[in-house]
């Protein structure tokens, strides 16, 4: 019998052969073993049942735990596996696509789609979910094995499978993993890593059920997705639920509705913002703030339209990059034209319509720009995913040697807009090039280097903290991303601060320097928010709806108790709104019970309410949303109370 040499963290040791990862892991440690899902061989991610062959003579073993998020795409991934197994179980003659973990989704954490012999509803998953439950309890070991093509064909071909074919078609050359559950059918070809056996999946739970295209691609056919989550205890499961219930009470799309802030109407189009009048007045408070930020810090504002000559985005790359999220081209007057999907090219012609000297730099423009992006219908959420978006946008052309302290504003912007909105939690992080041998990065090393530097430099500038991501830049240029956190704990990936050495290239952008040489600016890409749409829908959930004074539709309800008072509160209406206050008085005869309750639906932030006893002493009786009852105060009082509180942007 052979040997293997085996090392483990620091030790090192020899252990039999043959081996598998798991025999490996348990000649040191057991207790490692409980908590490893996976290991690396060789510095590849490899499930613990992979055997060792004689050429893995030193090994690499490292753990992974399960609270790692390597070791819970294991779990989702290796769930998806158990939930086709469980499917072909109970629906003979399914047809497997393809199943995921999902990892940055906040709804689900994977799925897979199938076609079954007949249409799944909502009803048959408990069934497939207690099959899945029953399955974990067995231990079936998940079995790898390398098999080449022709056979790997075969087994699929065996099974009726022609989807799979088709993938193993297109992806396979010479040999592949194949991953097998024990009793069951089900095989997968997958490169892994899986749990060892099913006993390991102990907390996941289906969600939904949707339809899906295969590969996406809505001309092929159509098939129905199953989503699910899963987590590596059931403790964590249940915290997820339970944000999840929270989530559901706060989903804007409900909220949305009831304070009639926004619709999507089919009629007009899926995935297109109908905003309402009361959305409409919380819109143009978010962009009153930014524009109060935006003349402060020197931006210019600028226009553009909403389409452009085909060539335009063929000069800036998105007809080759980003032609499937554009829209088809139209023709007008035989010259082809394309909706934006962006707002960048048009910055860049305002840029280019006058010779720049380093005098003139740097040049802010920034714009609500009305963007139109081709997302697949499944795909469209609420607010959250649509078709056509505005951005705060803003480009930046400056100097190489301005980058930093224009970075640093632009952070000084975000934190500054972010708190007025209540969101302490702001986190940024630094995506760099990181190994640059073979990543097909463009622009010159020397202004990588600067770039990232400048960057770090603003962040540090402004004692931010923030996390380095290695090799997360984009081709261009390397970014800071926006995140929040949001009332309950969820985070939101907004905007970005994004250096772009491609476009200002491809533009031919100059200025001339001091030197009077011709030279390239640099291009920074900088939204906060990223779609004023998507901000939108955060903003509602955040708030549960209950917006603050400064953003709220309607800020003052003004319910007389009596018909009597109806003059009175009138009057008080008047005084409010001259004061520019938004302010509905409701001279319904309802009883005063259901005036307050239906200003308390509305979430309206403060409620006068007037009897005669107001009457006679001049004053107003007021109830604020949360508090309730707050005592009564002259209405001069109560004016500049409020006054405060719109002028502070108070919470
Ligand atoms: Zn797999
Ligand atoms: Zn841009």
């Amino acid at each position: 019998m052979s040997e293997l040499n085996v090392k483990f963290g620091a030790n090192e040791r020899s252990i039999p052969s043959p081996a598998t990862v798991a025999d490996a892991i348990k000649a040191f440690d057991r207790d490692a073993l409980k908590s490893a899902l996976a290991a690396k061989v060789n510095g590849e991610e490899v499930d613990l049942n992979k055997e060792l062959t004689a050429s893995d003579e030193v090994l690499s073993i490292e753990a992974i735990d399960a609270g790692t998020r390597d070791g819970l795409e294991v779990i989702r991934h290796s769930t998806a596996h158990l939930l086709a197994a469980a499917i072909l179980d109970l629906f003979p003659g399914t047809k497997l696509g393809i199943g995921p973990a999902l990892m940055d989704d906040p709804r689900y954490g994977f799925f897979y789609d199938i076609i079954a012999p007949r249409n799944l509803t909502e009803e048959d998953l408990p069934a497939i979910e207690k099959k899945m439950k029953s399955m974990a309890k067995q231990n079936l070991p998940y079995r790898r094995e390398d098999i080449d093509k022709a056979k790997i064909l075969d087994l699929f071909k065996e099974r009726d499978e022609p989807l799979k074919c088709e993938l193993i078609d297109e992806k396979v050359s010479g040999t592949a993993s194949v991953y097998f559950i024990d009793n069951s059918p089900f095989i997968d070809f997958c490169l892994g890593p899986h749990v060892p056996h099913t006993g390991k999946l102990k907390a996941f739970k289906l969600l939904a059920l949707s339809g899906a295209y295969w590969k996406g691609d809505a001309a092929n056919q159509q098939m129905q997705r199953v989503y699910g989550t899963a987590f590596a205890t059931q403790e964590e499961l249940d915290a997820w639920v339970k944000q999840r219930e929270e989530a559901e009470k706060r989903d804007h799309r409900k909220l949305g509705k009831q304070l009639d802030l926004f619709s999507i109407d089919d009629d007009y189009g899926q995935g297109l913002i109908l905003w309402h009048p009361k959305g409409g007045v919380v819109r143009n408070e978010m962009e009153r703030l930014l524009r109060e930020e935006l003349e402060k810090r020197e931006y210019s504002f600028v226009y553009t339209p909403h389409i452009a000559k085909r060539d335009l985005w063929v000069t800036s790359g998105h007809e080759g990059n980003y032609s499937d999220s554009m829209y088809a081209p139209t023709s007008i007057e035989d010259e082809e034209y394309r909706l934006k999907p962006m707002n960048c090219p048009f910055h860049i012609g305002i840029y280019k319509s006058s010779p720049r000297s380093y005098r003139d730099l740097p040049q802010r423009y920034s714009e609500m720009g009305t963007v139109y992006r081709a997302e697949l219908s499944g795909t469209l959420h609420g607010l959250m995913r649509v078709r056509g978006f505005t951005v705060d946008d803003a480009h930046l052309f400056v100097r190489p040697d301005q980058v930093s302290v224009e970075v640093s504003d632009c952070l000084d912007f975000a934190i500054k807009v972010f708190e007025t909105y209540g969101f302490d939690k702001v986190k940024f992080e630094l995506s760099v090039r990181g190994d640059a041998e073979n990543k097909g990065y463009l622009g010159a090393d020397e202004d990588w280097a600067s770039a990232e530097k400048q960057l770090a430099a603003a962040l540090k500038d402004r004692n931010i903290t923030y996390e380095r991501i290695e090799g997360e830049a984009a081709f261009y240029g390397p970014k800071i991303d926006i995140k929040i956190e949001d009332a309950i704990g969820r985070v939101w990936q907004l905007g970005t601060i994004q250096l772009d050495f491609n476009l200002p290239e491809r533009f031919q952008l100059e200025y001339t320097g001091e030197d009077n040489q011709k030279h390239r600016p640099f291009m920074i890409h900088r939204a906060l928010f990223g779609s004023i749409e998507r901000f939108f829908g955060v903003l509602i959930e955040h708030y549960a709806g209950a917006f603050p004074l400064w953003l709220a539709p309607v800020q003052v309800a003004v319910l007389p108790i009596t018909d009597r008072i109806n003059e009175y509160a009138e009057a008080v209406a008047n005084e409010l709104k001259e004061g520019g206050f938004r302010v509905e008085a409701n001279l319904k005869s309802d009883k005063i019970g259901a005036k307050i309750r239906d200003a308390q639906l509305q979430k309206v932030p403060y409620m006068l309410v007037l009897g005669d006893q107001e009457l006679e002493a001049n004053k107003v009786a007021v109830r604020e949303r949360k508090q309730g009852d707050i005592g009564a105060m002259s209405l001069e009082e109560f004016k500049e109370m409020i006054t405060q509180q719109r002028l502070s942007r108070s919470l």
